[in-house]
């Protein structure tokens, strides 16, 4: 567990955020890119870098091998995987450790089992935390036991398969006649996509807001939750704007899932920073899945907590003790996140390419997470997300005064971000309000379409 180096198995934004935090630590860090990321700004905030392939992810990024060779070349012992790519991919989990390595994150086993819904499902019911109601266990082959499976759920209802992930692998049911069509499409994928043909059923829910807890769990067994994070600003399942707290729920509410949350870990021997993901409608939260890596929205709870969570992930990964208690863990005020991305606001298409000038905001209560400078490139191959922006102040009021100003102070040439969309979306009434479902842009950007055909840029 004892380790000073680590290598940071991902690029971009995460990259150099788990870069500072191991140098705070007073660890190296050794950053890893592919050819087509040979000048990005993480490399040089490392101590040592490696290239570890050409531009496809399959053959760089997600090339374990090439990953474990770097481990080695380096004398790193500490693997961070960041998010994506195989940050929660148990069977590179299972080589990291076979390896003798330390993965920053918990065990291959606990991967395994959250990567896999039914299993994460059931070990949380058994745990007492909430879930959507839905079929215990994988269904059955057979049409009719499905059908009576799915009348009990309730109609609407949603297919999922068990390995699934990234918005794949669901299908939504609304009458009992579309079922047997629903499952063998679903079925078909997730053979195709997960090579795992177990599906599940869920209740289908119309109009839930998309609320997620955050965990840090050392190996001693403390648990600790951070608050909540509001993700419901969503499009085509990817998270848009979070939040925390989120607006307008109880914080006694938030307490007693926090508390049910870390009861969980405690029961899975969790360890590290973890998410619990939660759909929340008419006042019910409902379990949908758990992330077990560090997420991109982590710094609005940092912001609202004080804590580093990153540099606290890698603690607990060397064996340390959370010195914190539940109750030092103290959230003030409130924070928001922007995702800046390579893309046309309102087309989402993509816009990769050489950033010729780059100047990002600053001032009270903006922080930047961002790997840009000017003459920095933005290849096609991977994720469009370049930096995030987060305003933090005093209240929500404050915060969207703050990114309002920050993303008008940002300045971007020789590519397109979609800096229209976020300003578009803090100015919108429904969002100022708070609290909108997981529905509302996408239904507000129909709107917005029907209303003035043609400009869809
Ligand atoms: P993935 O791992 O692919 O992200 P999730 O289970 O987290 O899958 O679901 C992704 C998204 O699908 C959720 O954020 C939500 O928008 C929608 N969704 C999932 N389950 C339900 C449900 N039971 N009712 C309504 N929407 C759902």
């Amino acid at each position: 567990m004892a380790f000073d180096t680590v290598l940071v198995a991902n690029r971009g934004e995460i990259a150099l955020r788990v870069i500072r935090a191991c140098r705070a630590l007073g660890l190296r860090a050794v950053a890893v890119c592919s050819d087509a990321d040979r000048g990005g700004a993480w490399l040089r905030a490392a101590d040592d870098s490696v290239c570890i392939g050409p531009a496809p992810a399959g053959r760089s990024y997600l090339d374990a091998p090439a990953l474990l060779l770097a481990a080695e070349a380096t004398g790193s012992q500490a693997i961070h995987p960041g998010y994506g790519f195989l940050a929660e991919n148990a069977a590179f989990a299972e080589e990291v450790e076979r390896a003798g390595l330390t993965l920053i994150g918990p065990s291959s086993g606990v991967i395994r089992m959250m990567g896999d819904k039914i299993r994460a499902k059931e070990a949380m019911r058994a745990a007492g935390v909430p879930c959507v109601p839905g079929s215990d266990g994988a269904l059955p082959a057979a049409a009719a036991a499905c059908e009576a499976i799915a009348a009990e759920v309730g109609y609407p209802v949603i297919i999922k398969a068990s390995g699934g992930g990234g918005g794949r692998g669901m299908r939504v049911v609304r009458e009992p006649a579309q079922l047997a069509a629903a499952i063998a499409t679903t079925r078909e994928e997730a053979v195709r996509a997960f090579a795992n043909p177990d599906l599940y059923v869920e209740k289908f829910l119309e109009h839930p807001r998309h609320v997620e807890i955050q965990v840090l769990c050392d190996h001693h067994g403390n648990a600790l939750w951070l608050g909540e994070r509001d993700c419901s600003v969503q499009r085509r399942h990817q998270k848009v704007i979070e939040e925390a707290p989120a607006p307008g729920i109880p914080a006694a509410e938030i307490a007693e899932l926090g508390e049910r949350c870390t009861a969980a870990c405690r029961a899975i021997g969790y360890r590290g920073a973890g998410t619990f993901e939660f759909l929340y409608e008419d006042g019910v939260f409902a379990f949908i899945e758990m992330n077990t890596r560090i997420q991109v929205e982590h710094t609005v709870t940092e912001e609202t907590t004080g804590l580093d969570i990153v540099r606290e992930q890698i603690r607990v990964a060397q064996g340390g003790r959370l010195t914190l208690k539940q109750a030092d863990v103290v959230r003030t005020g409130h924070a928001i996140e922007c995702r800046i991305n390579a893309e046309h606001g309102f087309t989402g298409q993509p816009s990769p390419g050489r950033l010729a000038y780059w100047h990002a905001p600053g001032g009270p209560g903006i922080r930047v997470d961002s790997h840009m400078v000017s003459g920095a490139e933005v290849p096609p191959h991977y994720d469009s997300l370049i930096a995030k922006i987060v305003a933090s102040g005093t209240d929500r009021a404050e915060c969207i005064a703050r990114m309002k100003s920050a993303l008008a102070e940002l300045r971007v040439e020789g590519i397109t971000v979609n800096a229209d969309l976020h300003m578009f979306i803090l100015e919108d009434a429904a969002f100022e309000a708070g609290g909108v479902t997981i529905h509302y842009l996408e239904e507000r950007l129909r709107r917005r379409a029907e209303a003035s055909p043609g400009t869809g840029s």
